[in-house]
């Protein structure tokens, strides 16, 4: 059991989720890497301990628990665990800092465009 970042992450990718992660077990693709890729970033399907916490964090509404995938999602757990099987390509993923290290968060997407972002995806 592990939780999945969905497509729906793709392009928003502010990385809220990874300040609260207590195992580092959330993944980016490293820079050489990126073209290769979908913009969005991945959970290592086994360090992954499902404690939860970065489900809330995600102002899309993009990770879920692996049981609770909507099914045009299930792909997604095949795109996830590609940061264990291709290790050398992904580092781990480290939220956006400004120049004296102070966390910045994104503007949170007001409900209209978590909406327009489900239906853009959830095909
Ligand atoms: S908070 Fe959500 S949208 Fe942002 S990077 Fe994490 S999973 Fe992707
Ligand atoms: S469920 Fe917990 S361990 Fe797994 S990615 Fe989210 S914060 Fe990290």
């Amino acid at each position: 059991m592990a939780y999945i970042v969905s497509r729906l992450c793709i392009d928003c990718v502010d990385k809220g989720c990874v300040e609260v992660c207590p195992v580092e077990c959330i993944y980016e693709p490293k820079a050489s890497e990126v073209g290769d890729m979908p913009n969005m970033l991945f959970i290592h399907p086994t360090e992954c301990i499902s404690c939860g916490a970065c489900e809330p964090e995600c102002p899309w509404g993009a990770i879920f628990e692996d049981r609770e995938l909507p099914p045009s999602f299930e792909g997604d757990v095949e795109i996830n665990a590609r940061c264990e099987q291709q290790p050398s390509k992904f580092q781990v993923a480290h939220p956006h800092r400004d120049g004296e290290g102070r966390l910045v968060k994104a503007k949170r997407p007001d409900k209209a465009l978590v909406s327009a972002n489900r239906l853009k995806w959830q095909q």
